[in-house]
């Protein structure tokens, strides 16, 4: 399968706009090395012909133009024929959906989402029901553990991350309260991609709150691993005096720290163990830091946009 990371920086981007925290400043004013970067979403094809995309962020418009495969075919005189297929939704967020308004002039849109997500979409942010408004848009709804096809040669299976993160939506099925899913259940979800043909197994994880033995479970044997590096420390947005929680109360498990995912992660025999959806408060996004280094001796990467992987 063909990877593509369009954008590998957590909600805001990299830099935020508000933002003059030290990475932030480094970035806009060049005083370290650093990249900028876009938010998180990835693109994934079994072909190199037809694309899938993972959660839809709001700089979509930049990340299709800035990729020539996502580009409408030339050529042709059907303009407007795209090698979008789908777009398959981690959760609800809006770094990760906003960008599907942004595919509003589509002939059609077909979205492969939890019940959870799809109804805070439609019932909470009223986002999808915007869409509708825009063009049809074809509802897959993603039950956990099952495979489902993504053109030829390629499957998903969607396996449930447990998060307690307080939804920010309502109070009705749409977020995992009152349908007997008190428990988060269908919330977030991540996704453990097969080609068929080689076996070969990519997981897609950028929102974890805790690798609980189940989610872990779901790594066994990937040859590439995608996962949620949002903050170093637990308390680095508190230590900024940037916000009042914790990044797992936030429901993304820290790299750095006592139960932290690089202590987890590191021993694992993954080929390649990349993080991503990565915050713009977080250290490693400097290329000279020694959290970047600390990382990279574990045998951690650490995403930047346009990153293009063969799995
Ligand atoms: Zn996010
Ligand atoms: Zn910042």
């Amino acid at each position: 399968m063909w990877v593509r990371v369009l954008g590998s920086a957590a909600g805001g981007g990299y830099p935020q706009w508000n933002c003059d925290c030290p990475p932030c400043r480094a970035v806009r004013d060049g005083s370290r090395p650093c990249l900028a970067r876009t938010q998180s979403s990835i693109a994934v094809s079994p072909d190199d012909r037809q694309w899938f995309l993972f959660n839809a962020s709001p700089d979509l418009h930049a990340q299709i133009e800035s990729f020539p495969a996502l580009h409408p075919s030339s050529g042709t005189d059907r303009h407007r024929e795209v090698p979008l297929r789908a777009v398959i939704l981690t959760d609800a967020e809006l770094d990760h959906t906003l960008g599907l308004l942004l595919l509003r002039e589509a002939g059609g849109i077909e979205l492969h989402a939890t019940e959870a997500v799809h109804d805070t979409l439609y019932d909470g942010t009223s986002l999808l029901r915007t869409l509708y408004a825009y063009c049809p848009v074809i509802w897959h709804p993603v039950v956990t553990d099952r495979d489902v096809p993504l053109g030829s040669g390629l499957s998903y299976r969607a396996f449930d991350v447990p998060t307690t993160k307080r939804a920010r939506f309502g109070a009705g099925k749409g977020n995992g309260q009152g349908n007997g899913q008190g428990n988060g259940q269908g919330r977030v979800v991540g996704y453990r991609l097969t080609d068929e043909r080689s076996g070969r197994a990519l997981v897609y994880l950028p929102c974890v709150q805790e690798l609980t033995p189940a989610v872990r479970g779901r790594l066994d044997d990937c040859a590439c691993l995608l996962v949620d590096g949002t903050c170093w420390d637990d308390d680095e947005l508190i230590r900024l005096g940037l916000a009042g929680r914790t990044a797992r109360e936030m429901g993304h498990l820290p790299i750095d720290g006592p139960g932290g995912s690089l202590a987890q992660l590191s021993p694992l025999p993954i080929e390649r163990k990349i993080y991503l959806h990565l915050n713009n408060t977080n250290p490693v996004l400097l290329d000279d830091s020694p959290q970047r280094r600390t990382a990279e001796l574990h045998g951690m990467e650490v995403a930047v946009d346009g990153l293009n992987l063969r799995i």
